[in-house]
């Protein structure tokens, strides 16, 4: 079997490491690279180091930003009573393609799910309580997706707020279960969030 050089095994085995990648797509990447121009190779390389350096969780929402405060949370025309919580950035970004929802969000980086031991506390869970504790919110949209992990996450967090005034609604099951937010069309979500349905009474 030919044997690459080291350098050249080393990208293959960076490259393998990223999702969907397998060790084909890795040595065709690899190979790429090589034949690239010294300054697009400088070009790709300095835009990871720059992803990196640059990008951060809003301290408001943990969306992604570049500043302390991400683009919607900054935006004086959005509905600030309304969150909407979501499991990650990608399906923040596939209820903003909607155009159909205007409020807040919360992003919690995750969903609970005992068997890959993520607990509550693993997630932004406790920052929603404590937005909620001294923003003026009247409504929360639970848009996790329709998996397991995603229903037990909208279950507890529902449960958590069983007692405050607040209107906490699950959005519809257009979503196949299963399915993921960020890969459902702005048709079914935009639907999916229309037909929302309030799981507690108050508020309404
Ligand atoms: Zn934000």
């Amino acid at each position: 079997m030919t044997k690459f050089i080291p350098a050249i095994t080393k990208l293959i085995e960076e490259f393998s490491r990223l999702p969907g990648v397998g060790k084909k797509s890795a040595q065709r990447l690899a190979f790429h690279i090589i034949n690239m121009e010294q300054s697009e190779a400088v070009a790709f390389a300095e835009a990871i180091l720059d992803v990196k350096r640059k990008v951060r969780y809003c301290e408001r929402c943990f969306n992604i930003t570049d500043q302390q405060y991400c683009d919607i949370c900054t935006d004086y025309r959005r509905d600030t009573t309304q969150i909407c919580v979501v499991e990650s950035p990608r399906d923040l970004i596939a209820i903003e393609n909607t155009k159909e929802y205007h409020g807040l969000y919360h992003v919690l980086h995750g969903a609970i799910s005992p068997l890959s031991g993520i607990g509550p506390n693993e997630i932004k869970i406790r920052e929603l309580i404590i937005r909620l504790q001294n923003e003026d919110v009247s409504e929360i949209i639970l848009a996790t997706n329709p998996t397991i992990e995603g229903e037990a996450t909208a279950m507890y967090i529902s449960k958590l707020l069983k007692a405050v005034e607040i209107d906490v609604s699950r959005i519809a099951h257009g979503i196949p279960v299963g399915g993921d937010l960020e890969y459902a069309d702005e048709v079914t979500l935009a639907k999916a969030m229309e037909g929302r349905r309030h799981l507690n009474t108050s508020g309404q």
